[in-house]
């Protein structure tokens, strides 16, 4: 799957470093809809996860897997060297590929959130590469 971030900024769409969370998102995905597990299990952004959702965030293009909303966001944050311990909130793709200059290992994790009912899960991480 393309990243339209990665790709708007030049950087490798998926590089080698890339850890994929889709498994696991199938599997909590399937728990819900088995009934092993309630949507307020899964649907619990963090305020500032939603806000960046619907502030920040790129579209997913594709609806929510919980409320099949439209609103499904992919938001990035990046930790590394002299960021903030909880990270930066990326809301420019340009502003990757400007990291990714910087000196220091920087890890990039992608997230996708539904403003609406808050379903959020972890979809990759993987350290930034220098463009
Ligand atoms: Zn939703």
């Amino acid at each position: 799957m393309a990243d339209p971030m990665a790709a708007a900024a030049g950087a490798q769409p998926e590089p080698a470093s890339t850890v994929d969370y889709r498994l696991v998102r199938a599997h909590v995905l399937h728990r819900l809809k088995s009934g092993s597990w309630a949507a307020e299990d899964v649907c619990d952004a963090h305020p500032e996860l939603v806000r960046a959702g619907r502030e920040v965030g790129a579209a997913a293009g594709e609806p929510c897997p919980v409320c099949e909303g439209g609103s499904l966001s992919l938001v990035s944050y990046v930790f590394g060297p002299r960021l903030p311990a909880h990270g930066r909130c990326i809301s420019h793709a340009a502003e990757i590929a400007k990291l990714a200059r910087r000196k220091g290992r920087f890890t990039c994790y992608e997230v996708e959130v539904c403003p609406e009912c808050h379903w959020n899960h972890l979809l990759r991480s993987y350290v930034l590469q220098p463009c």
